[in-house]
């Protein structure tokens, strides 16, 4: 490799004798991964030089140095002015100029550099070592005047500003001054002639300013830069950076100085300045990206002053340099093993790497370059796993908004990622409505409820005004893959104009917007959005994952599209299938009604009759899909209020109908008014235009409502969640549950019948004690008899019961004796750990707690290890005591966060179940968790 520098060979290396504490240290001898001593740019500098690639020579004062001057009373340690000194010898030697020579001049660069990257916090120098007598030599040197000038300029100006604290006013208005005379718009239409005056002038501002002349000897500009980098650690604006990112002392201690020999690529056409990526960081591909320019300094690229060319059209103006490119490329990424992000330069005709770090790219382009430096033979196939953290992939998985510049609407919480449009609704019934009609629609409400469920189907995506991340909207909206924004305050939903107002904007019904539930904005009108792509990269990488990983993952899904989604997306299984989420269809609602409202066993037996065949077609096409894996089918869990509207809507249907039959107003009105009928009515709707008996049908449908209103009072409970539901509900009501477990093991028998490898697995919510479940097991075996009777075939199927109440926890010994698998509901258990209601948690206290560190992660997101993970330790432990190989997972909300998964996987869980589409997210967490146990053993 070319290079204008001379040899510097371990034997040249200047040698500290031992007694004296070593504060410097040259590019060839620093230890490339001692960041704390050397900063990151100073140990990267010497690790470059030391495997050989073409770094300017230098040297790096270290942050040992820095810590001692800031606190021994701005003195630098006794010896660094030497040290430095013998080690700008060794520059000289290698550069074959002289520092302070009036005929061939050595200028650095003095930067600063800490532990870790905080960019543009610190200062930095440029040519140190002009003077008015190195300028003469510099410019004869390149014979090059307006060079010269331009670099004199820039140096006093850097070093008056950094070193001697002149204000950067001061110069900006010489300059100014200068370019208006001279009618120059641009930086470069400067002639040398100009420079000189404005560098004339700058020497006599920074005198005017200091009292005292601007310093003429190189070797005190030299000391004088030193310190002012060594000051500028303590300066506002690195003090604000470190409290703002947390970095303590621990993490960063005091900044290093690199002393690094200037090299130009303004020297004329046959220099050049430019940045290069390993590899496109966009897409990930295996070429390299990057931009220069011809004759400039790198401060010209950052400017945008000129338009950089693309780093290909190199191998046209300069094809020799760019295979030197090309190599300096293949050297960089075979020793970090990791795709770089370099800046260069080239001075007459001669490449150098001034620094390289790890390049930041896109998720799509890190799984892309993770499997390709597999193949490649660069990574292992755990290194290529542990380089992307499992959230990353979440951005690949959903559709996201193009390029746009529109200011949001609103912003509430990411509650599901992705993003959709759509002409905003208020209500689900019109959700649904408009979204059979084809049209896309956002379902916007002040919160959601369970019977807004056909809205969710219908809708591209939810915005609610109230509730966070684990509301209702959001679980279920990411159950379903949908976007949801949540808790967007400034939103005010009014369902009976149908409208919502923002401020002073208002969003009527039909009115397109668009919601990024990846970031939690709202837009009004249509940002036409970008498909996610499930890559084959992507499968492979994941694949690596599961070969790596003991946890499996399985998916939360309730329909049978729900659980080819969730097959797709590489799920082992159904870890909890919601039965409640199927009885609120709109074709099963008005049955579900029935059943609730129903005044005799006989009545309510006929309801269940009729959910009964529904339910088990339900589970087979469940059961057929994820054939051979477990689908776990959780019995009713919610109150049955639940699926009743509330009291004060029925009251005010009641109102609207009572005034309809008063002033018979006429079919059209009667037409027009029944969106506020419940499902029930669909039929009446049918029918009602064509037969005019409308008071007849008003009657109907008032008797009908003041009985689900009676009920709805009779059913009315303080404290809902910790009322009527669960498996309470299912021992007061067994004819739900059997109705359910008759669903199921029908299901199972016939796909057995068909040569399907089914395996269905009951789970029982809300448990508190075993004498609940030996209960429920009771149903469970005498339907499996009349089912083995009428099918002539044993079905198949295991029993277990969720673990979301306390004391389920501490009596885990006890059912596990009835169970064969536990779940963990998390949502549910962190509810009664911290006796949070989460929804009011999320919206009122938990960011506040947040904030003053009282509680630093929403426990609803993250899994509480102190509390909620003790609880899950004991009942692992005592529900294995009692049967060893029991199978134990978790289906909370936390299944698919990564920190909880490595919980999960530290507690010893056989699996995870979460939404589909954060299946591959957890997929990638397992193996992490798995891998992570070499690591953390290693610590
Ligand atoms: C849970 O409590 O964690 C759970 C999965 O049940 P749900 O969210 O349906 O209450
Ligand atoms: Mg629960």
């Amino acid at each position: 490799m070319e290079t204008r520098f001379k040899e510097v060979t371990r034997q040249s290396i200047v040698e500290t004798p031992k007694t004296k504490q070593k504060y410097v240290f040259s590019f060839h001898e620093g230890d490339g991964k001692n960041k704390q001593l050397l900063g990151g740019k100073g140990a990267n500098l010497c690790e470059m030089t030391q495997i050989g690639l073409n770094v300017p020579p230098g040297f790096v004062i270290s942050t040992e140095a820095c810590m001692s001057y800031l606190s021994g009373n701005k003195q630098l340690p006794a010896d660094t002015m030497e040290q430095v000194l013998e080690h700008m010898k060794e520059v000289e030697a290698a550069t074959g100029k002289k520092f302070g020579d009036p005929t061939d001049p050595l200028l650095v660069s003095v930067r600063s550099g800490s532990a870790l990257s905080m960019p543009g916090m610190m200062d930095t120098i440029l040519n140190l070592g002009l003077n008015k007598e190195t300028l003469h030599g510099l410019i004869q040197q390149t014979r090059n005047e307006r060079f010269g000038y331009d670099a004199y300029r820039r140096f006093i100006q850097l070093f008056g500003k950094v070193a001697l604290g002149v204000p950067d006013e001061v110069f900006d208005k010489i300059f100014e001054e200068v370019k208006h005379k001279a009618g120059v718009k641009i930086d470069i239409g400067l002639s040398a002639e100009n420079l000189k005056e404005i560098s004339e002038r700058f020497l006599l501002a920074v005198k005017d300013y200091t009292q005292k002349p601007f310093p003429e000897n190189v070797y005190e500009q030299l000391e004088i830069a030193i310190k002012a980098v060594f000051n500028s650690w303590t300066g506002k604006r690195a003090v604000d950076y470190r409290r703002e990112f947390n970095i303590t002392p621990d993490l960063a201690n005091g900044t290093a100085v690199n002393i690094v020999a200037m090299v130009f690529g303004n020297m004329g056409n046959d220099s050049a300045t430019g940045v290069g990526f390993t590899r496109d960081p966009g897409t990930g591909e295996n070429v390299m990206f990057g931009e220069y320019l011809v004759n400039a300094q790198g401060e010209d690229v950052v400017a945008g002053i000129r338009t950089p060319k693309a780093v290909h059209l190199l191998a046209e103006e300069m094809p020799d340099l760019h295979k030197q490119l090309e190599d300096l490329r293949d050297k960089l990424e075979s020793h970090y093993k990791e795709v770089q992000d370099f800046e260069f330069t080239i001075e007459k005709g001669i490449l150098y790497c001034l620094q390289t770090r790890n390049g930041k790219m896109n998720a799509a382009a890190m799984v892309r370059t993770s499997v390709e430096m597999v193949q490649q033979g660069l990574l292992t196939k755990e290194e290529a796993l542990f380089r992307i953290k499992p959230s990353t992939i979440e951005q690949l998985l959903h559709p996201r908004l193009g390029a746009h510049d529109q200011e949001p609407l609103a912003q509430g919480l990411p509650a599901s990622p992705g993003a959709a449009s759509g002409q905003c609704v208020f209500d689900a019934d019109r959700a649904e409505f408009l979204g059979h009609a084809g049209q896309k629609v956002i379902l916007v409400r002040e919160e959601t409820k369970p019977e807004d469920i056909h809205g969710f189907f219908a809708a591209q995506g939810i915005l609610t005004s109230r509730g966070g991340k684990t509301s209702h909207a959001a679980v279920v909206a990411r159950g379903m893959g949908k976007p949801c924004v949540a808790g967007a305050e400034g939103i005010k939903v009014d369902v009976k104009l149908r409208q919502a107002t923002i401020g002073d904007k208002t969003l009527y019904e039909g009115d397109f917007i668009t919601i990024d539930g990846g970031t939690g904005y709202v837009y009004k009108g249509v940002i036409p959005t970008v498909e996610s792509e499930f890559s084959n990269e992507l499968k492979t990488l994941l694949t690596w994952a599961d070969e790596a990983s003991t946890l499996k993952v399985m998916a939360n899904a309730d329909t049978p599209d729900g659980a080819a989604k969730a097959l797709q997306f590489g799920a082992v299984g159904i870890g909890l299938c919601r039965t409640e989420r199927m009885f609120n269809a709109s074709d099963r609602l008005p049955i579900v009604v029935e059943m609730i409202i129903a005044n005799t066993d006989h009545e309510r037996e006929e309801a269940l009759k009729q959910l009964l065949p529904i339910q088990k077609q339900d589970f087979k096409e469940i059961l057929t899909t994820m054939a051979p894996h477990p689908v776990t089918i959780r019995l009713l869990d919610p109150p049955i209020h639940e699926f009743l509207p509330s009291e004060e809507e029925l009251k005010e249907e009641l109102q609207h109908l009572r005034h309809l039959k008063e002033t018979a107003s006429g079919v059209s009105n009667l037409f027009s008014s029944l969106h506020l009928l419940h499902a029930e009515n669909l039929e009446l709707k049918n029918v009602l235009p064509f037969n005019g008996k409308g008071v007849e049908l008003i009657e109907l449908a008032i008797s009908k409502k003041e009985s689900i209103l009676k009920k709805a009072h009779e059913l009315h409970e303080v404290n809902p969640m910790l009322g009527h539901r669960g498996v309470r509900l299912g021992l007061t009501y067994p004819e739900i549950y059997k109705m359910q477990i008759q669903a199921i093991l029908e299901a199972a028998a016939e796909c057995q019948k068909e040569g399907i490898d089914v395996h269905p697995e009951i789970m029982v919510p809300q448990v508190c004690t075993a004498e609940e479940l030996k209960q429920v097991k009771v149903y469970v075996d005498e339907v499996a008899k009349t089912v083995e009777a009428a099918y002539g075939i044993r079905p198949r199927f295991e029993f277990g019961t969720m673990i979301e109440v306390v004391r389920a926890c501490m009596e885990a010994d006890e059912l596990a004796k009835e169970a064969d698998f536990f779940s963990f509901g998390t949502n549910d258990l962190t509810q009664a750990a911290f006796s949070f209601s989460r929804e009011d948690a999320e919206n009122k206290f938990l960011p506040f707690y947040a904030e003053k560190n009282i509680l630093h992660d929403n426990p609803f997101e993250i899994i509480d290890r102190n509390g909620v993970g003790k609880l899950m330790k004991i009942a692992v432990e005592w529900g294995r005591k009692t049967k060893p190989g029991l199978k134990i997972g978790i289906c909370g909300e936390h299944g698919g966060q990564p920190d909880s998964i490595k919980f999960c996987h530290e507690l010893g869980l056989n699996y995870v179940s979460c939404s589909g589409p954060r299946v591959p997210v957890a997929r990638l967490a397992a193996a992490h968790a798995k891998l992570g146990e070499a690591v953390d053993k290693a610590l």
